[in-house]
């Protein structure tokens, strides 16, 4: 458990690595509050991590003015990403806290384009609360670093 001030840079997260450079990530857009990057363990290609710059566990406790940079970005961010990609479909996910399914405790927004055989329906079940089918893989960094710059071109 971190007892930093909301939106202080947390050593121990990954995201605020990668945000501060010291983990790559195949970049597709940043700005002053946001900052957003292929996951690399996507659901399909162009899974999207849109994550506030500052380390901010869930929405609940983010500025309004990040959560509103979020939002604005997301239009034209997915317009990018499904004409890059060729799909037609997409999924906002978005979890806050580990029993609702977060696993990176840095608030994330997963723009999932859809394709077959990527069905996030199905429950498993398990101990403990269900968890949504995550049928990820691991990222082709060649493939991938070439779908970040043809998305990034159009935005
Ligand atoms: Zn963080």
């Amino acid at each position: 458990m971190s007892n930093l001030t909301p939106g202080t840079p947390d050593p121990s997260c990954i995201f605020c690595k990668i945000i501060a450079g010291q983990i790559p990530c195949h970049k597709l857009y940043e700005n002053e509050h946001v900052l957003a990057f292929l996951d690399v363990g996507p659901l399909s290609p162009g899974h999207t991590l849109i994550i506030p710059k500052g380390h901010y566990k869930t929405v609940d406790v983010m500025p309004e003015e990040t959560a509103a940079a979020i939002g604005l970005c997301l239009p034209k961010l997915s317009r990018a990403i499904l004409k890059a990609t060729g799909s037609t479909d997409w999924n906002l996910l978005q979890n806050n806290g580990e029993p609702a399914g977060q696993e990176v405790l840095h608030a994330h927004f997963h723009l999932i384009p859809r394709v077959k055989g990527t069905d996030l329906r199905e429950p498993i079940k398990g101990n403990g609360l269900p968890k949504r089918a995550w049928p990820a893989v691991e990222i082709d960094h060649v493939t991938a670093g070439k779908l970040a710059e043809q998305i990034s071109s159009l935005l």
